[in-house]
């Protein structure tokens, strides 16, 4: 396993669409294994591929609803239901010290497939569903800061999320 670089806003590969995982070998498993390791080493709550440069889709994330919190890894994944509307503070590993109100759902559930290709659906509540769509639309090349309503200050930020810290 190896700590990829995490890219910052100003990088092209940020605002492309990646493509669709069609084959799932050991690169794609190296891939989900770096991307582990450098979202725990970031202390951020979730890292899609384009954030290091690989433009799959494919996101890793922290399911900080369960006890303990959860790794998981979504390899084409979708938001496939969403419900209820609040505004929460987000952040984004690739846009570092800055937060803003996002409107997100309260619930969001997602389809995606495993490492190995098994397609399975995912709930995920508050920050979870938040995570959830912060991460699917770095795969359409989108940054939280086209969507932030009012930007807060850093010392203001008690629990930032999206998936910065
Ligand atoms: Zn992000």
């Amino acid at each position: 396993m190896a700590l990829r670089n995490i890219l910052t806003q100003g990088e092209e590969q940020l605002l492309k669409r990646s493509r669709k995982v069609e084959k799932f070998d050991a690169r794609l498993h190296m891939l989900l294994d770096d991307m582990r390791e450098t979202l725990e080493h970031s202390g951020g709550v979730g890292l899609a591929a384009p954030q290091v440069g690989v433009l799959r889709r494919v996101v890793v994330l922290l399911d900080v609803n369960k006890e303990p919190e959860e790794m998981v890894e979504l390899v084409n994944p979708e938001v496939i239901e969403q419900r209820g509307a609040e505004r929460r503070v987000e952040g984004c590993l690739s846009v570092p010290g800055v937060y803003g109100y996002v409107t997100r759902p309260t619930w969001a559930k997602i389809r995606a497939q495993d490492r190995n290709g098994n397609w399975f659906e995912r709930e995920g509540e508050g920050m979870v569903a938040q995570c959830f769509c912060h991460e699917t639309e770095h795969l359409d090349g989108h940054l939280f800061t086209e969507k932030v309503e009012e930007y807060v200050d850093v010392d203001d930020v008690q629990d930032g999320a999206g998936d910065g810290e």
